[in-house]
């Protein structure tokens, strides 16, 4: 750094140089992408044009490819007011979707599910794209579920979404169980049993500090940032971070606004509250879309879709409308606002929000808050227990030069900037993820394992058991 804190040009050169050599190193494996997600809200989960650029959406082939990704953890997400058994339906059709992608893109990307596939992925110029299970109401209660997910190639398992479930408490709900129940714990256990990672972001700390007294195996945090930097309850608190050593985990930074900047959290706290007053309120999965039928295209399935959700928000209005009326008859006006209150939030909050946005902007957040927070991840949890976990396409805002998935390398000239080595930066980018990767790899069966030695005799004793022929 020039003695005026300002870079002059070979400093500039340098930096771009240490950035690309981490990069170049081994690449970028990002902990989380909700681009499924979008594909299913968007596109009736069709998978055509995504190698071309597509402004819909942060990640493309196109963008991966720039920004430096030689792996993918796509997220499987849905909403948590899905009941169990449509939350494991819709599940298996995100999982489908991430194959389908892979194999729609035979050229660019490859399914991958240990470290050795993704280490062959990079090797051959393709993109591996792993699966990450986001939340523990995708298994609908049943660790049958879980371990068919890992045969499918489920890598990892956020314990909770935004909500609790019936064995975990989440950062962002009431404290129900105090943590992990005995569930919680056995569905930890059987996590670890079959090679899927135990994700700790969206838990609360009593969760995380449960799941990291009993874990054998590393655990990690697909797209979280810290609590000490910016007062956001998904963030990781320190004493949590420091644990990270001794169970051998990664906490894999986010590029999400509200997680990276205090001014920004703040903000939205004011603007949530802003239009909670107005009766809107902000309701995951607001944009819920079937998956296609047998025949339909993906436009048939839109427009059903998009005719399934008016009939939904009709009724919950029709609905609000008949509890107010009842209300009022009773002279009870509190119950009556709450019910006009409910029925109006199905109105939409992004649209209310860009509205609210615009009379109020949101404070800038840039790529130095994101590279503040990874420095002080790399200072709590240390050089071998962080990694990159986006979330793009899984946030409506981002940090101003972080825009989509080719901006990863701006982050990484800001690192080297602020005298990142390049070893440390190619931890940081895919090596430590790597490595919990390859601790935790599910053992396969020995393939063509030759058939068991049988007695000659053995088909014909066992019918004679069965059929009882020796005392005929
Ligand atoms: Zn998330």
């Amino acid at each position: 750094m020039s003695s005026s804190g300002t870079l002059d040009t070979s400093e500039v050169l340098a930096a771009h140089d240490a950035a690309w050599e981490a990069l170049g190193a081994g690449g970028i494996i990002d902990g989380h992408n909700d681009l499924m997600w979008e594909l299913r809200s968007q596109t009736g989960s069709a998978v055509a044009g995504l190698d071309q650029i597509d402004d819909r959406f942060h990640t493309d082939l196109v963008r991966l490819r720039a920004g430096g990704v030689v792996g993918q953890f796509w997220s499987v997400w849905l909403p948590s007011w899905l009941s169990d058994t449509a939350a494991v339906t819709a599940a298996l059709e995100q999982i489908d979707l991430v194959h389908r992608l892979a194999q729609a893109y035979p050229e660019r990307l490859v399914f991958a599910r240990t470290a050795a596939e993704v280490r062959a992925a990079a090797k051959s110029g393709r993109i591996a794209c792993l699966i990450g299970l986001e939340g523990g109401h995708l298994v609908g209660r049943s660790p049958a579920v879980l371990r068919m997910f890992a045969r499918l190639g489920a890598r990892y398992l956020t314990l909770t979404h935004t909500e609790n479930n019936a064995w975990a408490d989440a950062a962002t709900d009431r404290p129900a169980v105090g943590g992990l129940s005995d569930e919680g714990l056995a569905m930890v256990a059987e996590c670890e049993r079959q090679g899927v990672l135990v994700d700790l972001s969206h838990v609360a700390p009593t969760t995380m500090r449960a799941a990291l007294a009993v874990a054998k195996a590393p655990v990690i945090f697909s797209h979280s940032s810290a609590l000490a930097l910016t007062d956001h309850p998904r963030n990781v608190p320190d004493d949590v971070l420091a644990q990270l050593p001794a169970n051998g985990g990664v906490a894999m930074a986010s590029f999400v606004p509200e997680f990276v900047s205090q001014a920004f959290r703040d903000w939205q706290l004011e603007s949530e509250a802003a239009l909670s007053q107005m009766g809107v309120v902000f309701r995951f999965g607001e944009s819920w879309m079937p998956a296609p039928r047998a025949g339909e295209t993906p436009e048939q399935t839109i427009t059903r879709g998009l005719a399934e959700r008016q009939a939904r928000r009709a009724s919950a209005t029709a609905a609000g409308q008949a509890r107010s009326e009842a209300a009022t008859g009773r002279g009870d006006t509190a119950t009556a606002d709450a019910a006009i209150a409910d029925a109006t939030a199905t109105i939409s909050f992004t649209d209310a929000l860009e509205a609210y946005q615009a009379a109020h902007p949101a404070p800038p957040v840039t790529i130095k808050n994101v590279a503040d927070h990874i420095e002080h991840m790399r200072e709590v949890a240390g050089i071998d227990h962080i990694g990159i976990g986006s979330d793009f396409d899984g946030t409506a805002m981002l940090p101003q030069g972080l825009e989509d998935v080719a901006s990863y390398p701006r982050l990484f000239m800001e690192l080297a900037r602020r005298g990142w080595s390049v070893d440390n930066m190619a931890a940081l980018a895919g090596r430590n993820i790597l490595r919990v990767l390859a601790a935790t790899d599910p053992v396969s069966p020995p393939p063509d394992e030759p058939p068991p030695d049988l007695p000659g005799d053995w088909i014909d004793q066992a019918a004679k058991d069965i059929w009882g022929l020796d005392q005929g």
